[in-house]
């Protein structure tokens, strides 16, 4: 998918604006608060995008909850802002109990998808813990930018890739919410990784990361080496390419 124009004006304001806000330049805010608000702004910024287009050419996307082949299909990848949102957000909407349970769940498939590639974890098609009894997502609020950024005009291609276990299957969807949602993820590796781990981190690792790590938050905003790459074949061998972003565009 082509990345249309404002594609870099948005990386770098965003990128610029979360790197001044975790530096403290902005004022005080939780980190949950700056995450919600790029969450905000991913979807004030696809809807004013669709609505610039002319009625009959807009794309709309038939996804719902409950439908959830994609989230058994595909690796998600989050930055570690992103983890620590999901953690945030389920300490705070579940019992302790229910926290332990999520945990027990995580540690049981973390080690089982470690080592498996993209194209592995589709064909095993391993739902992610986060579903819901239903196939919803239990952190709709707080999930991740890419599941924001997956969409699809076509159940029926989403099905037939799953019943193929093809995780490169390129579906038709809105791109104003797909390039949006990549672009919001770029920009908090890019303005969130200064000094900090960069990530990006495959979700199950990434969470049960956040979830376990004693006053991971604070920690991970103060430049402590909190989450780790090294879990994950998929963060392993992604880790390059962002540190090569990364170096790059700090350097535009
Ligand atoms: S991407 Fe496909 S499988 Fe996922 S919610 Fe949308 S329509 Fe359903
Ligand atoms: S975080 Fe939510 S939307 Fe993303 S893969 Fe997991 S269940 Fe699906």
């Amino acid at each position: 998918m082509a990345a249309p124009p404002y594609h870099d004006e948005i990386l770098r304001s965003v990128a610029e604006d979360v790197r001044a806000t975790l530096a403290g330049e902005l004022g005080p805010q939780p980190l949950a608060a700056l995450i919600d608000e790029v969450f905000t702004l991913n979807d004030t910024l696809t809807a004013a995008l669709d609505a610039k287009e002319p009625a009959a050419l807009r794309r709309l996307p038939v996804c719902r909850p409950g439908c959830d082949s994609c989230c058994r299909l595909h690796v998600v990848f989050v930055t570690p802002a992103e983890a620590l949102r999901i953690a945030d957000h389920v300490r705070t909407t579940r019992t302790p109990a229910e926290v332990e349970a999520l945990i027990a769940a995580l540690r049981e498939v973390a080690p089982r998808v470690a080592e498996m590639t993209v194209k592995e974890r589709a064909e095993a098609r391993i739902p992610c813990p986060l579903l819901d009894a239903h196939g919803a997502c239990s952190v709709h609020p707080a999930r991740p930018l890419l599941c924001r950024a997956y969409n699809s005009c076509d159940l029926a291609a989403c099905l037939t890739a799953f019943g193929a276990g093809d995780p490169d299957t390129k579906l038709p969807c809105n791109a104003n919410q797909a390039v949006v949602g990549k672009t919001l993820f770029a920009a908090l590796v890019l303005g969130g990784g200064a000094g900090r781990d960069l990530g990006p981190l495959e979700l199950i690792h990434g969470v049960l990361t956040a979830l376990t790590a004693e006053d991971a938050t604070n920690r991970w905003l103060l430049g402590e080496s909190v989450f780790s790459t090294e879990h994950a074949r998929v963060s392993r061998e992604a880790a390059e390419g962002w540190e090569v972003f990364v170096a790059r565009e700090a350097n535009r």
